[in-house]
């Protein structure tokens, strides 16, 4: 993409003046720390909404680049350079202040394509759920029966084979579902007969997650990131937070009264979910499978450490041999139950 060139609606010709307003959002569609990842910046966590990895800006064998998350800017302690993306855009590309914007307005679009179609995938699926007697049938057997956790969660049903026409009927582009993966090579639906639950980060849905009902392999995600820890909005104020690795698990909690739960997508955190349970005071509960092979157990007590390492009170629940949270509960157990296996969580 040639960024040199003026984008047409910030085009250089005076027909339109960008703003303070324009500007922030424009930085709302992505931020800092969204596009150095797009652009390969390998980093690591540092401490409290900080990343840090090598200068793109200067050559350099030591990182001393950080990014904020919070208030979304770099500083480079190598180079001196710091500000937020578009100053970062103007010296990497060196571009004027005007050129930097026309070219994150021209980037950011595919991103605003993806979540809309996301967006109609997402209802699409939740209005095909009713219609499907399996898809039901499953939910029932995972115990999840309660309609308006089902609706809050939005919860669907991808039947497999619908939605290709369905989509580019609106108007998508062949292309466009392939390259958020929708579809799969062969241009076949990638979600083929399984629960959906999609994955929403600050209000925006930046992914779907699919749960087989039948033979297929149990999990699947659409390319790109999971986001950050599932519903986190809900239970960041809370000083008690349980943390489970399925959105099943997750579901099975909800139902049970239990409203200070999140989900991780499975045992090993991404270093934004690690971030965000590190971000103030309060005591985890990791609550993980307690599979045959203790993998569940292996990675609780792993994460509980570097949770402490970070200042975090950890706790590991431990469940009955074989169980996870849903078919604890599925198979007779209870909150007060779930209750005291909390209260004697190990550290
Ligand atoms: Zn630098």
């Amino acid at each position: 993409m040639d960024c040199r060139r003026p984008a047409p609606t910030l085009g250089s010709g005076g027909e339109k003046n960008v703003v303070g307003e324009d500007v922030e959002t424009l930085k709302r569609r992505l931020s800092l720390l969204d596009y150095l990842r797009q652009h390969n910046w390998a980093s690591r966590p540092a401490g409290r909404s900080e990343f840090v990895g090598l200068c793109p800006l200067h050559d350099e064998t030591r990182p001393s680049f950080y990014v904020n998350t919070r208030k979304d800017v770099f500083y480079c302690h190598g180079c001196g350079q710091g500000g937020d993306l578009i100053r970062f855009i103007q010296l990497s590309r060196h571009l004027s202040f005007r050129q930097s914007l026309a070219c994150l307005d021209s980037q950011t679009i595919p991103a605003v394509d993806s979540a809309t179609v996301l967006e109609q995938t997402a209802t699409f699926y939740q209005q095909q759920l009713d219609h499907y007697p399996e898809a039901l049938s499953y939910l029932n057997r995972r115990g999840l029966h309660n309609p308006a956790l089902i609706k809050e969660l939005d919860i669907g049903y991808s039947p497999g084979g619908s939605l290709r026409r369905y989509l580019m009927a609106q108007g998508y582009s062949f292309d466009l579902l392939r390259q958020v993966g929708l579809l799969n090579m062969n241009g076949s639906d990638a979600f083929y007969q399984r629960i959906i639950f999609p994955l929403r980060q600050r209000g925006h849905l930046i992914n779907l997650y699919g749960r087989s009902i039948g033979a297929a392999f149990s999990h699947r995600f659409l390319p790109g990131t999971k986001g950050g820890l599932y519903a986190w909005e809900k239970v960041r104020h809370r000083p008690e937070v349980i943390v489970v690795e399925g959105l099943f698990d997750y579901a099975a909690l909800r139902q049970a009264g239990f409203d200070n739960v999140t989900c991780s997508l499975g045992t090993h955190l991404n270093a934004d979910q690690f971030l965000q349970l590190c971000d103030g005071p309060r005591t985890v509960y990791l609550t993980f499978d307690a599979d045959a092979n203790q993998s569940g157990q292996q990675a609780a007590e792993q994460l509980a450490h570097r949770l402490e390492a970070h200042g975090v009170a950890a706790r590991r629940v431990l469940l009955p041999q074989g169980h996870d949270p849903n078919s604890f509960f599925v198979q007779g157990g209870d909150a007060r139950q779930f209750q005291s296996l909390v209260e004697g969580a190990q550290p």
